[in-house]
């Protein structure tokens, strides 16, 4: 059955690393892949672009293909927003036989032990561990001793149950971070090829990561 996969970010802003993995894994895996934007919650450093803005770049970077899309089920809900409660509400509307996977990438995997509820996730989705060469370290015992007899190793394997196995993805290794187009942005330069041209379309979806311009004087 094609699993559906789903891919997490503050994407502030969205990227094409962002769109080139989560590309590489929908090909990979033969998945349709939705793209979640984060609520970062009031205590955390808020992101520099609000949910509604970073929800119009991912829109408007997907535009023009059908196989990934956006989900913004984390933007609306109220208070707390964990990975858990996501998959359990997408189990809920994909019935128990689809396949689940969440995609995310090496380094965040590492720390899977520090997730809310995290034993629980392999109940309801599989995890696609985005890997490329150099990242990604040792993992914790705790997770190494979880994960051993969960270990997948082909897409295959992923498509015959609907969650409970690990699966490394490989993936085309692209220096890009948000971080780096925020500062662009910020120095009032263009990120262009960095960024979908997608961006460029409407000079309201940038706007907030731009240097203010001088007043007139
Ligand atoms: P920031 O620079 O603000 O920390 P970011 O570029 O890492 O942001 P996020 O929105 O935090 O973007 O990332 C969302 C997901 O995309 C994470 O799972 C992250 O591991 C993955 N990701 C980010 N950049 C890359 C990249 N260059 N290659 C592969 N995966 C990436």
């Amino acid at each position: 059955m094609k699993p559906l996969a789903i891919f997490g970010g503050t994407f502030d802003p969205i990227h094409n690393a962002h769109l080139r993995v989560a590309w590489e894994a929908a090909e990979f895996l033969g998945a349709d892949v939705r793209l979640l934007p984060a609520n970062v919650p009031p205590h955390r450093e808020q992101p520099v672009a609000d949910a509604g803005t970073r929800a119009a770049l991912v829109r408007a970077a997907l535009a023009g293909q059908d196989r990934l899309t956006l989900d913004t089920r984390e933007l609306r809900r109220e208070g707390l927003s964990y990975t858990i409660d996501t998959l359990v509400e997408l189990r809920d509307e994909i019935g128990a036989d689809r396949p689940l996977v969440l995609l995310v990438g090496a380094d965040a995997f590492a720390g899977l032990p520090t997730w809310h509820r995290w034993t629980e996730l392999f109940a309801h989705a599989h995890i696609g561990v985005l890997t490329r060469p150099g990242h990604g370290g040792t993992l914790p015992t705790e997770l190494r001793t979880k994960i051993a007899s969960r270990r997948a190793n082909s897409a295959q394997s992923l498509r015959e149950s609907p969650a409970g196995r690990v699966l490394p993805i490989p993936v085309t290794p692209l220096e890009i971070s948000a971080t780096q187009v925020r500062a662009l942005l910020a120095a009032g330069r263009e990120p262009r090829w960095l960024v979908s041209d997608a961006l460029f379309a409407d000079p309201a979806l940038l706007a907030p990561y731009r240097a203010p311009r001088g007043e007139p004087g």
